[in-house]
């Protein structure tokens, strides 16, 4: 008898912020190998969020550039700019388990107390230094509507991560050395990617993430997400 596993269904998941360039062509095309070998499905998933960065005109050159290029998916794309009302439940989630707290510190505040910047990926964006945070037992203000600070993820501090990639073996991070207190939500009102990305790969089911090995850090805290959100996560492939 075939073992009840899951069905295949990975993603393709680009930002409508410039033209496709040779990096995602090839991530791409990885994805949509690895979905086609498994007999799965691949979803279209426009990572339209960054209000400033986004372009309307680039929505439609991205998909003109993946058809092109040979790529196909089944369903109709989903816009993360549409599921909004999807982060904000998660981010009320973290909220009532004091798994977040707010932050008004600006980016140069963080940049100068974090010292000198760190060995990283493109997603590395500096340790949120500790001395910044709230006590983990101080009140918690309430989200607010709008929301008008930034909320970050406290980190479990030490603790010691591991996962498995299907592509580079086992990959481990230290929660507070590798990585900090990050963003789940800005103060312009809008979920970070972090957020966004977790809600979308666990609610739309998928079975596999395919992206660059530039965003292992960010797969760590996605993991965090994940496990907070008490979500199964997807196996991953950098
Ligand atoms: N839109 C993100 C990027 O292009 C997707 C990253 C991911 O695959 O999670 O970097």
């Amino acid at each position: 008898m075939v073992p009840n596993v899951k069905k295949y269904r990975g993603r393709l998941a680009p930002s409508p912020t410039g033209l496709l360039h040779l990096g995602h062509a090839r991530t791409f095309w990885c994805a949509a190998e690895r979905a086609r070998a498994a007999r799965g499905t691949l979803l279209l998933r426009n990572d339209d969020l960054d209000a400033i960065r986004f372009r309307l005109d680039f929505v439609d050159a991205m998909i003109e550039d993946l058809r092109w290029l040979g790529f196909a998916w089944e369903e109709p794309m989903v816009s993360q700019s549409t599921r909004r009302p999807r982060y904000r439940a998660a981010l009320g989630r973290l909220h009532a388990a004091r798994l977040i707290f707010p932050c008004t510190r600006s980016r140069r505040d963080v940049i100068e107390a974090a010292g000198a910047p760190h060995e990283g990926g493109a997603d590395d964006e500096p340790i949120y230094p500790p001395q910044f945070r709230p006590p983990p037992d101080a009140p918690l203000p309430p989200l607010g509507e709008p929301i008008a600070v930034n909320w970050r993820f406290r980190v479990p501090d030490g603790e010691a991560l591991v996962f498995r990639d299907n592509n580079l073996g086992e990959q481990h991070a230290v929660a507070g050395r590798d990585f900090g207190d990050f963003l789940v939500w800005r103060k312009d009102d809008t979920p970070s990617y972090q957020l966004a990305c977790a809600v979308d790969d666990a609610e739309l089911g998928i079975t596999e993430v395919v992206r660059g090995a530039d965003l292992i850090r960010s797969t760590f805290r996605q993991l965090l997400l994940f496990r907070a959100l008490g979500w199964i996560p997807p196996a991953f492939f950098h």
